[in-house]
């Protein structure tokens, strides 16, 4: 955007002579837009839940004398609580995504270490829809950054690949090396996203079909995450895809040297 500058301070230094110290606003504006905008959609999105919590709680209280009724309120009740509780920590880690200071704990991470977290945890979800998770590809890479914010970043596209997929069908992992930059591509043969929507997706909040998203138990956070999070860490995220024949996303991150306590695949020779 054209720097838009605004002065700050003005200082006469002699008659004919001023010192005017000016500023760009234009980021700082552009930052507090998206600040009012993340507060604006996630109490938005957090009305649904609240409200429902509240109306379970009042029909519970009406109930009490029918303690059958009572049990199916407050199983619901349960589930309501348990997804508002997901998607407020999925609201404060974007947010925390978003901030300047995430990263400064950068070490070098174990992409195959990664990789088996983010299927680790997905492994239960994957045997109940029937999907088959792979992982292939290369071995031994690295990139340097946060494990933990990698995993997750990883595990919500392994997630989604899952969600949106028929049964009885596979969703492979591969890690390919190519330039200097580690690719983590997770693929699906799932139902796809339509063109129009394949750069809205990683907005946050947005879901391509919103009924079939709220019925997996989808907040429309996940792809943002993974956007700031891959970005946090000097990479970016890719994604192909076609309606009805599946989608890949490929997560792209730089390549790191492997620590010193691990050797390296081929030894240099002294
Ligand atoms: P959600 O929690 O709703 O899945 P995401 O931010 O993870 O939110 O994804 C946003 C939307 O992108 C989803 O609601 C869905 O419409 C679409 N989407 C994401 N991943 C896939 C996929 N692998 N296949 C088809 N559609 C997908």
């Amino acid at each position: 955007a054209e720097p838009r500058l605004v002065a700050v301070r003005a200082t006469r230094i002699s008659p004919r002579l001023s010192l005017l110290v000016l500023r760009d606003i234009t980021e700082r504006e552009r930052v507090e837009q998206m600040r009012r905008d993340f507060v604006a959609n996630t109490s938005h999105e957090l009305k649904t839940p609240v409200g429902a919590v509240s109306l379970l709680a009042e029909a519970i209280e009406s109930a009490a004398d029918d303690p059958p009724q009572v049990r199916i309120f407050a199983g619901r009740l349960t589930a309501e609580a348990a997804r508002l509780s997901q998607l407020t920590s999925r609201i404060m880690h974007l947010s925390r995504l978003q901030s300047a200071d995430e990263l400064t704990e950068a070490r070098v991470v174990s992409i195959d270490e990664v990789v088996a977290a983010a299927i680790d945890a997905h492994a239960i979800a994957a045997a109940s829809a029937g999907v088959e998770l792979v992982r292939g590809g290369e071995r031994g890479l690295h990139v340097r950054g946060d494990s933990q914010v990698l995993s997750e970043a990883l595990g919500n596209l392994v997630a989604n690949a899952i969600a949106y997929s028929p049964s009885g069908s596979r969703v492979g992992v591969g890690v390919k090396l190519a330039d200097g930059v580690v690719e983590v591509a997770v693929a699906d043969r799932g139902i796809g996203i339509a063109e129009g929507d394949q750069d809205r997706v990683f907005e946050r909040f947005y879901r391509a079909d919103d009924a079939r998203s709220r019925r997996t138990g989808g907040t429309g956070l996940g792809l943002s995450i993974v956007k700031h999070a891959v970005q946090r860490h000097g990479g970016e995220v890719r994604l192909w895809s076609r309606p009805g024949r599946g989608s890949t996303f490929t997560v792209r991150l730089p390549l790191t040297d492997p620590p010193d306590d691990i050797p390296r695949k081929k030894p240099r020779k002294k």
